[in-house]
């Protein structure tokens, strides 16, 4: 294995003049700023990320602001982010910050960790990004990068091993140097060259900081085994694309009857009982509500007329 002290040398020094410029990373973002991007982040790419961020901190700069809006408002801004249980969770997390913590993000790992929908990725990389604290923090792109980089592995397979976690500790930077600087620069360095330059699909070895050192070049890029690929599942056709589709019509804002919902979809492969299952599952996680013949999105159904 490479020695790591040069490649974080190398490695920061490159982030340093190659990092983009977004919202989130600039000194003047709060650490609200930084928990919302962490969250909208996962599983969504930064380009679609950008509008949705500007949007949600214009309307809820602070978690009180967060905690205090309506339901169906947050997920017509969360939009086509995908996944939108994450935007309950935001709402959560947001509540817990103000009855816990005065309404401010807390520092303390374990205090992130403790908020609804945290997990351990979020709350290293919000303790980190916003506080400076030298968590390891380790996301897709930065066990693509350690696996190439250290162990000469060309792709880091789809679920987080044990072994990548000792890995992943073995090469951070010790926490002490620059007071966790190092530590913390890192952790983005090493997600920023997975996001533009050692990509999953075609790795742009010529302007790596780190080609000299990489154990996967050195070894001259064995293929992936089939475990190491642990493709994805597709998109079309399934109960994702459903709900996503169920969500669109939803956002719209106006209550549409069950029937009807489920026959616009555009989706000709979609079975009944596929739609049936699909608005259901919406339903009972709260990112959608019925009176029995209307859906729409939460809080938007009038109250029955009382006798
Ligand atoms: S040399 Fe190529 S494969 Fe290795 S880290 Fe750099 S971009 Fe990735």
């Amino acid at each position: 294995m490479p020695d790591p002290e040069p490649v974080h040398h190398r490695l920061t020094q490159w982030y340093r003049h190659a990092q983009r410029d977004l919202p989130w990373r600039r000194e003047d973002c709060s650490a609200w700023g930084v928990f919302v991007s962490e969250v909208m982040l996962q599983q969504t790419p930064v380009q679609r990320v950008l509008p949705r961020w500007q949007e949600w901190m214009r309307r809820w700069p602070t978690p009180a602001d967060c905690a205090a809006a309506g339901t169906a408002e947050l997920l017509q801004v969360w939009d086509r982010l995908g996944y939108p249980r994450r935007a309950l969770r935001l709402q959560q997390a947001a509540a817990a910050m103000v009855e816990r913590h005065g309404g401010e993000v807390p520092a303390d790992p374990d205090l992130l960790r403790a908020l609804p929908g945290v997990g351990e990725y979020t709350a290293a990389a919000v303790a980190c990004f916003a506080f400076g604290v030298p968590e390891v923090v380790v996301d897709t792109n930065i066990r693509r990068v350690h696996a190439r980089v250290f162990a000469g592995d060309p792709l880091p397979g789809k679920t987080y091993t044990a072994q990548q976690r000792r890995l992943a500790r073995d090469v951070f930077p010790d926490p002490e140097i620059d007071d966790g600087g190092l530590a913390c620069t890192w952790n983005i360095a090493a997600m920023e060259l997975g996001a533009l330059v050692c990509t999953a699909a075609s790795p742009d070895c010529a302007r790596c900081p780190v080609a000299q050192l990489c154990a996967w070049r050195a070894a001259g890029y064995p293929e992936p085994t089939e475990q190491q690929r642990g493709r994805g599942q597709p998109w079309a056709g399934t109960d994702r694309q459903v709900r996503g589709r169920i969500m669109a019509v939803l956002r719209q804002g106006v209550p549409v009857p069950r029937s009807e919902l489920l026959a616009q979809l555009g989706l000709p492969s979609a079975s009944a009982e596929q739609r049936a299952r699909c608005l259901d599952s919406l339903l009972s996680d709260g990112l959608a509500e019925t009176d029995g013949e209307q859906v729409a999105l939460p809080g938007s159904l009038e109250p029955a007329a009382s006798a």
